[in-house]
């Protein structure tokens, strides 16, 4: 209980840090970008090392990202959002990642899928960790099968299915660990954040693995938040 409590201190104070200097990191991360690309665009023959600019700082803004959301139980903007468009979307964003790992990725959507109350941007934030997380344990390629499901009245189920490295059983406990990571260059962040804001939501967040053989993540959202 001690080490858990200092554990909370030490996310808070994080939290406290990142949202001070966040911004500020950002502003002129997102003008670098802007001209990377630019430049990228405007001589395409001599451009071998952009998208690696464009990668890299992409990825300082992840970290900056999930930094951000850590430690610092905010309010949630609750809106009438589509869970479609959410994963349409988060599949959007990783396409390229996806593609250049020969990875394909199947949604489906049953019919009757209600508006859900959620935070947008922060239910995002979850699919695109999760996603990511399944394209990263796929190096050699793959299916990863996505699927949207209403259960009448009450709830939306997403699960995400891979055919990547899987987690070891004795691993999964540490998997909600900050800083936990098995990655060269993971930060070990999204899986924190990502259960920080299912928690927001009153939801629930399941993951299922076999080492070698692949991972399925379940996430239960309820349709209605309590306000
Ligand atoms: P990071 O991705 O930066 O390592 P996460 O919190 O997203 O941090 O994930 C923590 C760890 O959980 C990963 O390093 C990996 O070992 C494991 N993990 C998460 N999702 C998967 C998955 N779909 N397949 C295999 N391992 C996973
Ligand atoms: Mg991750």
């Amino acid at each position: 209980a001690h080490e858990e409590l200092r554990q909370k201190e030490k996310l808070a104070l994080i939290g406290q840090m990142a949202a001070a200097i966040g911004h500020e990191i950002r502003n002129p991360l997102a003008s670098l970008k802007g001209f990377a690309q630019l430049q990228h665009e405007r001589y395409p023959e001599q451009s071998d090392y952009y998208p690696i600019i464009i990668q890299e700082i992409d990825r300082i803004d992840i970290i900056v990202n999930d930094l951000m959301f850590i430690g610092k139980p905010k309010g949630i903007h609750i809106e009438q959002t589509n869970m479609k468009d959410i994963i349409e979307y988060t599949i959007s964003i990783m396409r390229q990642q996806a593609n250049a790992q020969n990875i394909h990725i199947e949604s489906s959507y049953t019919e009757d899928l209600p508006l859900i109350e959620c935070d947008e941007k922060h239910l995002k934030q979850v699919f695109i960790n999760l996603l990511k997380n399944a394209i990263e344990a796929m190096p050699d390629g793959g299916t990863i099968k996505i699927n949207v499901q209403y259960i009448e009245e009450s709830e939306i189920i997403v699960s995400i299915e891979d055919e990547g490295c899987g987690i070891k059983s004795e691993d999964i406990p540490n998997l909600t660990v900050p800083f936990y990571t098995t990655k060269k260059s993971g930060t070990g962040l999204g899986l924190v954040v990502t259960n920080q804001i299912i928690k927001e939501h009153n939801g629930d967040i399941n993951m299922e693995s076999e080492s070698g053989k692949g991972t399925k993540v379940t996430v239960t959202l309820p349709v209605w938040q309590k306000l």
